[in-house]
């Protein structure tokens, strides 16, 4: 059986950074390490190879009839830079006041630790339990799982037989609240950059001829929202879902205020649009925001210059049935015809990637088609959690985005089952990243009984 605190440390001693080159080999070595503990529950474990980071791909088959659930994982973690922040080392875990501290230690190993612990404690008591798992535990999420379509195109097919997908890399307002996820905003992102002349000009002798592409910028910039803060593009909020009064009725029961969000950061006044509340409009709205902006003289002084170009980088969360590929046309033809003459513009794109819904059974929004043994796993989840943790969870939907979540999605027709494991105070991909002992205990126990609720044992 899986001994999970020091199994834990162990997998965190593995500094598993996916984006430096440097980290090659403990990559390596934090890839083994979960390729172990899966063999060590029964596994048939394949690697396989990507471009970058090999991906695990895990099955334990029995019967084809048995319920089957995937589990999605990733075993590379954010760098730990800059390390003079950390009151311990990032990769020598440490225990203290009832949290090990570490990189990676919520984001995602401490989860992944979870659920193997809890699977090996049924698998101690059911050897035979009839339960066909597949794991997938990828190396790039911390880059954005590129290597993913391309498993996809090879692994879908397998993965399309499976149930649903099971996911812990998201969040719970604290250790005794866990949420369950019911949606992941989408994104759309791109950068606009506007050139006037062919370089900078001296702005006495051709100041006022021509348009300068910082005023041009900053117009097309100012119109992209009215001033109630609605996104001011035509067709934008077309396909919007309204919200039902059930999803804020769970909102309702999140622990946080108006007040305690204010505070915590450190604004005085709020701005959503669409009649939202703050801590709705994080959830339940699509955005459009500038990311950066830049153009002209930036040194110390003053440069009287007109500036040959100018640019600014934009994202937009989008919300489920928004199509990403729609919103994307929208905003460039918008752009586009609010540039004036004269000012040449191009677009950088930097990727799209949809939205994500999965509502729980029962309520007035539930898709009618919603698979049986996807209702049966909220089901056993919301019970597991409720006798666990003493508080029934939350379902929310969330502001952030995992595109993997909406590939598994499009790719093999699996919805997901989100299960939050992190808090705020866990300080993912910031120093003194921690994992609370006690929401991990608690966390082992849910997991047991949702396994083997859904086994049937
Ligand atoms: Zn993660």
């Amino acid at each position: 059986m899986i001994e999970p605190l020091e199994a834990l440390k162990d997998y965190i001693r593995f500094s598993s950074v996916s984006t430096d080159p440097a980290y090659a080999d403990s990559m390596v070595a934090a890839r083994n390490y979960a390729q172990g503990l899966l063999e060590g529950l029964g596994f048939q474990v394949e690697v396989v190879d990507t471009e970058l980071h090999p991906i695990l791909y895990a099955e334990r088959f029995g019967d084809p009839a048995w319920p089957h659930i995937v589990i999605y994982g990733h075993y590379d973690v954010q760098p730990a830079d800059p390390f003079e922040l950390w009151t311990s080392a990032p990769f020598e875990p440490e225990v203290r006041e009832g949290r090990i501290y570490g990189r990676g230690a919520a984001d995602n190993k401490g989860p992944t630790i979870v659920h193997m612990t809890a699977l090996s404690r049924v698998l101690a008591e059911h050897p035979d339990l009839p339960l066909n798992i597949t794991y997938v535990i990828e190396g790039e999420e911390e880059i954005g799982s590129e290597s993913m379509p391309a498993f996809f195109d090879h692994y879908a097919e397998r993965l399309a037989k499976a149930d649903f997908i099971l996911v812990s890399d998201t969040g719970s307002p604290n250790t005794e609240q866990i949420v369950i996820t019911t949606a992941l905003r989408g994104l759309v992102d791109f950068e606009v950059k506007l050139r006037g002349a062919k370089s900078d000009l001296h702005s006495g002798i051709h100041g006022g001829a021509v348009y300068n592409p910082i005023l041009a910028l900053t117009e097309i910039c100012a119109s992209l929202h009215t001033p109630d803060g609605r996104v001011n593009v035509p067709g934008f909020y077309d396909d919007v879902l309204p919200v039902l009064e059930w999803e804020r009725e769970e909102l309702a029961r999140y622990p946080e205020t108006e007040e305690s969000y204010k505070q915590m950061l450190d604004v005085e006044a709020f701005y959503p649009a669409n009649g939202l509340s703050p801590l709705e409009a994080v959830r339940f709205g699509p955005t459009l925001e500038f990311n950066g902006i830049g153009g002209g003289y930036q040194g110390v002084g003053s440069k009287t210059v007109i500036p040959s170009e100018a640019f600014v980088k934009i994202t937009c969360r989008l919300v489920a049935n928004q199509d990403p590929v729609k919103i994307q046309k929208q905003l460039f033809e918008t752009i586009r015809e609010r540039c004036p003459e004269g000012i040449r513009l191009t677009f950088r794109d930097g990727g799209i990637a949809p939205a994500y819904l999965a509502i729980p059974p029962e309520r007035p929004n539930t898709p009618v088609d919603q698979p049986e043994s996807l209702a049966r796993a909220f089901k056993s989840a919301d019970k597991a959690i409720e006798s666990s943790f003493g508080t029934a969870p939350i379902y929310l939907r969330e502001g952030g985005s995992i595109p993997v979540i909406a590939d598994f999605n499009k790719r093999a027709g699996l919805e997901a089952l989100m299960i939050g494991l992190f808090t705020p105070v866990d300080n993912l991909h910031a120093p003194d990243e921690s994992f609370d002992l006690t929401l991990m205990d608690k966390a082992i126990v849910a997991f047991e009984q949702i396994f083997k609720d859904i086994a049937g044992v």
